[in-house]
């Protein structure tokens, strides 16, 4: 997949549906995808860090999540000329998941935020199966890992802040039955309202 590249970084220069048609291939191919939001911040730090540049350039989807990467690219003859926002983003993959009956997993944030934003996902999503939920500051990650396997969920949004939940998703990505991941900073959060 061609990517641009930003001070060593790279951003997937897709649109919300271009994406969305990639991750269904990918899933069709049984493959997993990883969702990681890059902004100018996020950039800048991974200029200095090798450890954080390698954890996004192994993503599968780095969105453009930012006004500054847009710019960028269009300074620099590139092809993104919209933002890809990470909540917005959840909110398609939310969409596929109940077109698709694919069972979703919520893990983050506090125990009443993420009760709170399932509420209001399963209103604005009456069709999608929620196959589980942990909240974000449970330490034992054998059993946030077992929960997910039983959970057979197809889909994880992992909501514990950027790199934490990236570096969650890489560690775990191959024992667990999940095809899609996304890092999701503080979108259970405004889910909750
Ligand atoms: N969080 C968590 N466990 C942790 C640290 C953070 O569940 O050990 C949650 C926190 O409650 C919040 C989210 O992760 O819901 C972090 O959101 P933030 O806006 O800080 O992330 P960003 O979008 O800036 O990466």
């Amino acid at each position: 997949m061609h990517k641009e590249n930003f001070l060593g970084v790279d951003v997937a220069p897709l649109t919300y549906k271009q994406v969305i048609k990639q991750i269904e291939k990918n899933i069709e191919a049984g493959e997993q995808s990883t969702v990681i939001a890059v902004n100018p911040e996020k950039v800048m730090k991974a200029r200095e860090d090798e450890e954080l540049r390698d954890l996004i350039n192994g993503s599968t989807f780095q969105i453009p999540d930012g006004i500054g990467i847009v710019l960028a690219s269009r300074m620099t003859g590139g092809a993104i000329t919209d933002r890809v926002t990470g909540i917005e983003m959840m909110g398609y993959l939310l969409h596929l998941a109940e077109q698709k009956r694919l069972r979703i997993f919520l893990y983050g944030a506090k125990e009443e935020i993420i009760t709170e934003a399932m509420a209001r996902i399963k209103k604005n999503h009456p069709n999608i199966t929620i196959a589980g939920y942990e909240n974000g500051y449970e330490d034992d990650e054998e059993k946030v890992v077992r929960h997910i396997q039983e959970s057979n969920a197809d889909m994880l949004f992992v909501a514990l802040g950027s790199p934490k939940q990236e570096l969650w998703i890489r560690r775990n990505k191959d024992r667990l039955p999940v095809k899609v991941f996304q890092g999701v900073g503080g979108s259970l959060d405004v889910w909750a309202g």
